[in-house]
């Protein structure tokens, strides 16, 4: 699918609403709407990219920029201090369900490995 035809498309543009947590130029954060951790929140590139698999050069400035919000993020959820996992899933076996480029933040809970 063209992650210009995605739901987070549509979050990007404001046409569907979110429980936004953070934003800036490159990126959006906000609360996954059916969380699997006390905290769960979806960190989303503005610039459409559908997975991780689809990462080019031109995308290392978006991606880096992503990243470098966690800390921040973390902060604004309350999970800094007692830790939290990233997950990207990417395609059929990743188990991705929206083809645009997304990090799971997830938190307040104890994570288990492997995971599943
Ligand atoms: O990695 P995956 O593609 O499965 O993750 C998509 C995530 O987007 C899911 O956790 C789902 O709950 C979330 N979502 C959301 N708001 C929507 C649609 C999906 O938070 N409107």
């Amino acid at each position: 699918m063209d992650p210009k035809d995605t739901i987070f498309a549509k979050i990007v543009a404001g046409t569907i609403p979110c429980k936004k947590v953070y934003e800036d130029e490159y990126c959006l954060a906000f609360h996954d709407i059916n969380p699997v951790a006390p905290v769960h929140v979806v960190l989303i590139p503005k610039t459409p990219i559908g997975g991780i698999d689809d990462a080019q050069e031109s995308h290392a400035e978006t991606l880096g920029k992503m990243m470098v919000n966690v800390p921040t993020i973390a902060k604004l959820v309350g999970i800094s201090e007692s830790g939290y996992r990233l997950v990207v899933n990417e395609g059929l076996n990743g188990q991705q369900s929206v083809r645009w480029l997304h990090i799971h933040v997830l938190g307040g809970r104890q994570m288990n490995w492997p995971p599943g």
